[in-house]
């Protein structure tokens, strides 16, 4: 069977996370009480262990991570409201909810990442001079550059920048816990930085679909207004939670394993000949510059998997290797061996 390093979201739920969904009590999600908390238990019961986990008043349930990045944007924004992303932000390259003139209608300005793939705040500083900024976004783990953490004292730098300029900052913590896990800090450390975090227990927790939006009382409810606009206030909502709370509870602290097989992957891949590491590999993921074997991304893809090893590519000329739960060690090995070989046997004999 082929090795699917596609994406952690690839991750499939186990038998035990299935089953937590038949004994979990269920409601009309949808139909709010005064405090704005919806009938079903099991997701209020997911709603306050994410507020609880990320040091935060309240917890909103959401379809998907673009769902919940987009809502708590728009609850800090204004049409036409400029918006701090950095230039390889997920949020502004690939969801691009909030920037479209049909949609969110926001204006994106970016900031530069640093040498280390980290938020520079002295090129944040130069455009929160020049201009009026409505938000802060910081993504950690940063997903376009191969998962790099952003460690507590720049989110500080950023927290105080954004406390000077009296803006809020929002954080895609899609990958908050790998980030928390892979820096040794407890993912509350990280969140309490910024007002808003989203984060997925669709990619590398495992669980089928859900995200969460935590922040204050009085930001969350804001923010539900928005997910009933977008669509997004569900009914038995606790089918989706269910999975969540289990992947809260079982999944988090092996997340370790992924970094150690991204980690030990990354080390047999140095020194190849044409294929080059690129970024970060400090969580659960590996970019390759396969540009040296002159072939595209696309080609180079295709050709691995003939050799039983599914990859995507990201961006310019790269190509992105994801490690989730249902990677062992065996696969990881494998997937070393098929870049091996196609580094010895590719370079020149494909036409560019
Ligand atoms: C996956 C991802 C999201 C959004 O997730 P969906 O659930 O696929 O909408 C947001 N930000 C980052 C960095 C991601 O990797």
């Amino acid at each position: 069977m082929a090795v699917d390093l596609r994406s952690d979201t690839i991750s499939m739920p186990d038998q035990a996370m299935l089953e937590s969904i038949l004994g979990a009590k269920l409601g009309d999600d949808g139909r709010a009480d005064s405090r704005g908390r919806g009938e079903d238990e099991t997701a209020n019961q997911l709603e306050d262990m994410a507020a609880r986990l990320l040091g935060k008043e309240e917890g909103v349930l959401f379809p998907s991570g673009t769902m919940g990045n987009t809502a708590a944007i728009l609850s800090f924004c204004q049409p036409g409201g400029r918006v701090l992303v950095d230039e390889m932000q997920h949020i502004y390259l690939s969801e691009k909810t909030v920037f479209d003139p049909s949609l969110g209608q926001l204006i994106p300005v970016t900031y530069r990442l640093d040498e280390d793939f980290l938020p520079d705040p002295e090129d944040m500083r130069r455009i929160l001079k020049q201009e009026k900024i409505s938000l802060i976004c910081v993504e950690n783990t940063h997903n376009f550059s191969g998962g790099t953490c952003i460690p507590q004292k720049r989110l500080s730098q950023i927290r105080a920048l954004a406390d000077e300029y009296r803006i809020p900052v929002h954080m895609d913590g899609a990958r908050i816990f790998n980030a928390a896990a892979a820096l040794g800090v407890s993912a509350k450390s990280l969140a309490s930085q910024a007002d808003t975090v989203m984060f997925c227990l669709s990619k590398g927790l495992g669980a089928p679909i859900g995200s969460l939006v935590c922040g204050t009382h009085e930001a969350c409810g804001k923010i539900r207004k928005k997910r009933k606009l977008l669509g997004g206030a569900m009914r038995q909502a606790g089918v989706i939670a269910a999975p969540g709370i289990y992947a809260l509870e079982h999944n988090r602290e092996r997340l370790m394993e992924d970094h150690e097989n991204t980690a030990f992957a990354a080390g047999r891949l140095l020194g190849l000949k044409h294929t080059k590491i690129w970024g970060n590999t400090s969580t659960n993921m590996i970019v390759l510059d396969v540009s040296g074997l002159g072939l595209s991304p696309e080609d180079y893809c295709k050709e691995a998997a003939a050799r039983g090893l599914l990859i995507k590519p990201i961006l310019q000329g790269k190509v992105r290797l994801v490690f989730y739960k249902d990677i062992s060690r065996e696969d990881t090995q494998k997937a070393v061996d098929i870049i091996h070989q196609m580094d010895e046997e590719l370079a020149g004999k494909m036409t560019p």
